[in-house]
């Protein structure tokens, strides 16, 4: 049923076409054309004007059948993370990699690939369906920035399904919320050799907020890290700055909040520790913080239509599918705080976001006969 030469010359089409965030729209307007010639309305939303990139989301949608149904939404990103430029796939043993100096960009065209071969399979065999809507979102990478800035009253679709994360038959329903956590601490700078003393250190402040940090995994749905830490100037220089990000995820909005103030009340109580007495006037470090939301929690329940629509076209061919706890934020998460009801499924695509990325052409077919009964069924 599935075309297996077609979708890999798809894969490899869409591959070839470099798509880094923002930079979109030489893969648009190939993604538009091709849509199109498989029946759909296409358009693109005005979100290109606030995110500053070439071209706005894509919406394509399918008529049905039946105009009763409710329409069913897939959604998948057209970019791809760098080091993209000039992919070359290479297929071994029916796996494709890259040539090896750039990432493969399977994250997400081989989502992009099962669901163009799906359609075509289903228009090919005249497999009855309801409504599809199809998303294409830009900026995933950056921060789910096109679905963030998506003109959501385009789609009517109340339930779908986003094509983006690795491994095979399985499925995510639920994944944390995020909070980006960008800490500035400053001390006061002193000759560290001759006046040490009239100093306050930065980047002591820091480490001694960063020791007293729960940090790593807090607990079965919580986790927090400190990624980057930048100041001081000299090695002979009490450091007066030092710049502190990390960022604390939970799949539960009161441990976020919880583990957000925990790492604050640190750098506070830090300040407070490293305040001094410097010739009769006390010196506290200065901590400024900057707390943003990366993305919102998602949690589809296990009885909701669309898990149990993903299920049952599973089971009718054979395909065990199973429930993965998602680690990260995902346009799914934007979608299901929108309003529609959105699991991610497995692609395929393994090692994503590393030079060693691959998909197996074998898992792009097995995808896409699911993607194909869950169309007949819906
Ligand atoms: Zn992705």
């Amino acid at each position: 049923m599935i075309n297996q030469k077609r979708l890999s010359e798809e894969f490899v089409r869409l591959a070839a076409i470099n798509s880094p965030p923002l930079k979109e729209s030489a893969i648009a307007s190939y993604l538009a054309g091709r849509l199109q010639q498989l029946g759909a309305e296409v358009c693109f939303d005005a979100a290109a004007e606030s995110t500053g990139g070439e071209v706005g989301n894509l919406v394509a949608k399918f008529a049905g059948v039946s105009k009763t149904t409710e329409p069913l939404l897939f959604s998948v990103h057209m970019d791809t993370v760098e080091p993209g430029g000039q992919v070359e796939p290479v297929l071994r043993d029916g796996v494709f990699y890259s040539a090896g100096d750039t990432v493969l960009g399977a994250d997400d065209k081989a989502g992009i690939a099962e669901l163009i071969e799906a359609l075509e399979v289903v228009r090919e065999q005249n497999i009855p369906h309801g409504a599809i809507e199809v998303v294409v979102t830009t900026a995933e990478e950056i921060g789910l920035v096109g679905a963030k800035h998506f003109d959501y009253s385009m789609i009517e679709a109340r339930r779908g399904y986003a094509l983006d994360t690795e491994g095979l038959d399985c499925m995510v329903l639920q994944a944390p919320s995020a909070n980006h956590l960008h800490i500035e601490i400053t001390g006061l700078a002193a000759h560290a050799g001759m006046v040490p003393e009239l100093g306050v250190s930065a980047i002591q402040t820091a480490a001694l907020a960063i020791s007293q940090m729960r940090l790593g995994r807090i607990d079965h749905e919580t986790t927090a890290n400190i990624g980057c830490i930048e100041g001081g100037v000299a090695g002979n220089i009490v450091p007066q700055s030092v710049t502190v990000v990390g960022e604390a995820r939970s799949h539960d909005p009161q441990k976020l909040q919880e583990q957000t103030d925990h790492m604050l009340a640190c750098f506070e109580a830090a300040a407070e520790q490293m305040t001094r007495d410097i010739n009769g006037s006390l010196v506290r470090p200065q901590v400024s913080i900057d707390v943003r939301c990366d993305f919102p929690s998602m949690s589809v329940a296990e009885d909701a239509p669309v898990v149990k629509l993903a299920r049952t076209a599973a089971a009718a061919i054979g395909h065990d599918l199973k429930v993965r706890l998602g680690g990260g934020g995902s346009d799914a998460n934007i979608f299901n705080a929108h309003g529609t009801e959105m699991i991610i499924l497995a692609t395929g695509m393994t090692r994503v976001h590393t030079h060693e990325e691959s998909v197996a052409v074998a898992d792009m077919v097995h995808v896409t006969e699911l993607l194909v009964e869950i169309i007949r069924q819906a």
